[in-house]
């Protein structure tokens, strides 16, 4: 028999479903392709692809653009395969054995795995009933574990709430650790963003991704933003060319063109207030206030719900069975064609009863 690290053994892995569906709003992608002049951009951009080398191992095209937009240095800046890779990292250069690692909960899952898969010991700390995030209590975890990191997902994914940026800016100040901010659905939310903090803090990290509101989940493209010797850590980390040419093509033309996403994003935030307002109506129904590209929504019986609307060959994501999410369903804003034809199979199922 093979001996292997008992830890594998530990957790769920995270759940993908790989089935083909009519329409799919599981998994908080952005329900548009690229904006047709980004994508014709990117195509004749593939052209002049070296694609017999090696990327740059510097990424010093695509740190550069973002650096310059943010008034920031490309030494602020680590490109990663999505903001997984660098999530996974944060973990590993920041904890260990013996170390913990702060992660309120209900948040996004593999916070957990990460930092059980890097020996880490996750302090789970409990969202309020409303998911609001008590700053306090928070910090007080990470002072009585000695606490070696901190991760806060604004807005939260699944549930979509947000921390205030004085709350954000209260426990970057506080905490005796880094901490890391997950903004990988903060263009949606649209408020200020803890990047302000990087130059009046040295321990808040940012993480963003190209994944959402920048429709390139396919490419796999997330980055930090934080202070040079967080950065410096985490390149050690790092595996040489950890991000594919095709890729960082990808994302450079993207970020360069990021402006033509704009309509995109506030349809997307006008479908969610819309989808809100019309799930609101059915008396079984209570929506959450969401701040991201997907909606948390808590049903009498979400197992039935969901097993009629796959049979009608649409796909949301059931939480109903994980902790503190107990009766609740996501799902992702998709276009107003997808939003009505789940709508419609939504009253269906009531009408059905
Ligand atoms: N953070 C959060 C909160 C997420 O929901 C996700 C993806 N679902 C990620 C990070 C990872 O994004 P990616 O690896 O695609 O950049």
């Amino acid at each position: 028999m093979f001996t292997y690290r008992t830890v594998l053994d530990s957790f769920t892995p995270y759940q993908v479903d790989e089935q083909e569906w009519d329409i799919k709003l599981d998994a908080n992608e952005n329900c548009c392709n690229l904006p047709p002049l980004v994508r014709e951009r990117l195509m004749n951009q593939f052209d002049y692809l070296a694609f017999q080398q090696y990327p740059d191992a510097g990424v010093r095209e695509l740190r550069s653009l973002i650096a310059d937009s943010l008034s920031l240095k490309a030494e602020n800046v680590l490109i990663g395969n999505g903001s997984s890779d660098l999530l996974e990292k944060l973990c590993f250069v920041f904890g260990g054995e013996g170390r913990g690692i702060v992660i309120p909960a209900p948040s996004f899952s593999m916070y957990g795995i990460y930092a059980t898969l890097t020996d880490s010991k996750p302090l789970i700390v409990r969202l309020n009933e409303d998911y609001s995030l008590e700053r306090e209590k928070l910090l007080q975890a990470a002072d009585d574990n000695q606490a070696n990191l901190i991760i806060v997902c604004n807005p939260n994914n699944p549930t979509g709430t947000v921390v205030p940026f004085e709350d954000i800016e209260y426990i970057v100040k506080n905490a005796k650790c880094p901490v890391v901010i997950d903004e990988a659905y903060h263009e949606f939310y649209g408020e200020k963003s803890a990047v302000t903090l990087l130059n009046k803090y040295n321990n808040v990290i940012v993480a963003k991704t190209f994944s959402k509101a920048y429709s390139l989940a396919s490419a796999r493209v997330g980055y930090i933003l934080a202070g040079e010797k967080i950065i410096d850590l985490l390149n050690r980390a790092i595996k040489p060319y950890n991000v594919n040419a095709l890729s960082l093509l990808s994302a450079e033309v993207v970020y360069q063109m990021r402006h033509e996403f704009l309509p995109g994003i506030s349809s997307i935030v006008s479908e969610r207030k819309r989808l809100q307002t019309e799930l609101e109506k059915f008396p079984d129904i209570t929506v959450y206030p969401s701040a991201a590209n997907f909606l948390l929504f808590k049903v009498s019986d979400a197992a039935s719900l969901n097993k009629y609307l796959k049979e009608k060959r649409i796909l949301i994501r059931d939480f109903s069975a994980a902790p503190g999410l107990e009766g609740c369903m996501r799902v992702t804003i998709g276009t107003p064609l997808e939003n009505d034809a789940f709508l419609k199979v939504v009253q269906a199922f009531y009408e059905k009863g």
